[in-house]
Formats: C-alpha cells, sequence, structure tokens
C-alpha cells in the first residue's frame, strides 16, 4: 500500500469517528434512534432455512429472505461499514452452516471484487462466517471482473459472471461455499465450477439470504 493510500485511509476513519460521534445512531433495522439493532429487529434475524436449486443444479441452503429487516440489517453491514451487526447476523448463518456441514469438509466464502475490498477495507462474507464460528479457507479467487448486473437478464447475467473464479487445489474434499445473498445462483455456480475443476469432492452451498424469485430483478445493484 503506497503511503498515500495509508493517509487517505487513515483521514477516512478520522472523519468516519468524527460523523459516528455527532450523527445518531439508529437501528439498522427500522431506523429506531440510539440504538445499533432493536430487539425486535435482532428477533427477526433468525434463520427460517429455505433450499433450493440453481440452474446447475448446485442445492443452495439459506438462512433467511432478502427482505425487510434482514435485507436492511446486511446492507448496513455491507455499505455502510457497521461491522459490528455481523454478529447480529452470524447465528442465523451459523446454523444453517452447522447443519449443513460434514466432517472434514472445508468451508470457503465466495470473494469480494478486488474494488468492493478496496472501498470497504474488509470482507463482509468472511467476517459473517467468522462469527459465526468458522474458520474459512480462502480457496477462490477472482481472475476476470464481471461488469455491472444491472439491466442484464437472467441468461446475460450467467454469461457475465462465468469464468470468474479460480481455487487453489481441493484434492478431493468435500466443500461448504458460503455467500451473503443468492440471487439467480450464477455466481454460485461459477465458483462451484472452479471448486470441481480444482478437485473438490461434493460442493454445496449456503448462504445467509435467498432473494425471493418474484422480486430477483432488483437485487442486480447489489454489489458483491
Ligand atoms: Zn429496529
Amino acid at each position: 500500500m503506497s503511503s498515500r493510500t495509508s493517509l487517505t485511509k487513515t483521514v477516512v476513519a478520522a472523519l468516519h469517528e468524527a460523523l459516528t460521534f455527532w450523527m445518531p445512531i439508529a437501528c439498522a433495522g427500522c431506523g429506531l434512534l440510539d440504538v445499533g439493532l432493536c430487539s425486535g429487529c435482532r428477533a427477526a434475524l433468525v434463520a427460517a432455512p429455505h433450499r433450493r436449486r440453481t440452474e446447475a443444479g448446485l442445492a443452495v441452503t439459506s438462512a433467511m429472505e432478502f427482505s425487510g429487516v434482514p435485507a436492511r440489517v446486511l446492507r448496513a453491514l455491507k455499505e455502510e461499514g457497521r461491522t459490528s451487526l455481523a454478529r447480529a447476523l452470524a447465528p442465523a448463518l451459523g446454523s444453517v452452516l452447522a447443519e449443513v456441514t460434514e466432517g472434514g469438509a472445508v468451508v470457503t466464502t465466495v470473494p469480494s471484487s478486488r474494488a468492493a475490498y478496496r472501498r470497504r477495507g474488509y470482507r463482509p462474507v468472511d467476517l459473517l462466517a467468522r462469527r459465526s464460528g468458522w474458520t474459512p479457507v480462502p480457496l477462490l479467487r477472482s481472475v476476470r471482473t464481471p461488469r455491472d448486473q444491472r439491466g442484464l437478464d437472467r441468461a446475460a447475467r450467467r454469461v457475465n459472471v462465468g469464468g470468474v473464479f479460480l481455487s487453489r487445489p481441493v484434492r478431493g474434499r468435500d466443500v461448504v461455499l458460503v455467500d451473503d445473498v443468492v440471487t439467480t445462483g450464477a455466481t454460485l455456480d461459477d465458483a462451484a465450477r472452479a471448486l470441481r475443476a480444482a478437485g473438490a469432492g461434493r460442493v454445496i452451498a449456503v448462504t445467509l439470504a435467498h432473494t425471493p424469485r418474484r422480486r430477483g430483478r432488483g437485487a442486480g445493484s447489489y454489489e458483491r
């Protein structure tokens, strides 16, 4: 990191701290003042496991629906730097992970794009996995940046996110692939393809949330 980038980060951090001091805290789920997450919204973050298969047949188990309180809390974690919210979201993800992860399986995450990591300074999916009590093994990396998904139909999205990931050797082990939100499943399918190409045994996916299909359109603006 250059000293200039480092200086910028220091300035941004100082500004953020100043703003946090002067701006009132509000519940990430409902906007109630003076609390980071109110008890009502916390109660809305319980796991309600939902299972589906992607177009390529990958089994995906999601802890909650990406709407209402869970969607707002996850957005605040991802887009407003409110990393402490990971702790409130983690139990739901953790319960699903515990349910599907068999002994010997490797837990890994779908990586953030490089641009997103530069902007945020943290990896939300890794943070969620760690707060859930799992230590993800970094197997995947992006070898290509897909273009913005907004405005692309289902087929075009699939092409857009194909061939993005490359995996380190897995040598026959089963893999549990973790991501924050599943929309079409195309990203998970591409990550699973890369894992299998690297020698993975069975690959299954777990996500914190799933976008209800009828409302899947709006989730394209969701940066990973
Ligand atoms: Zn609330």
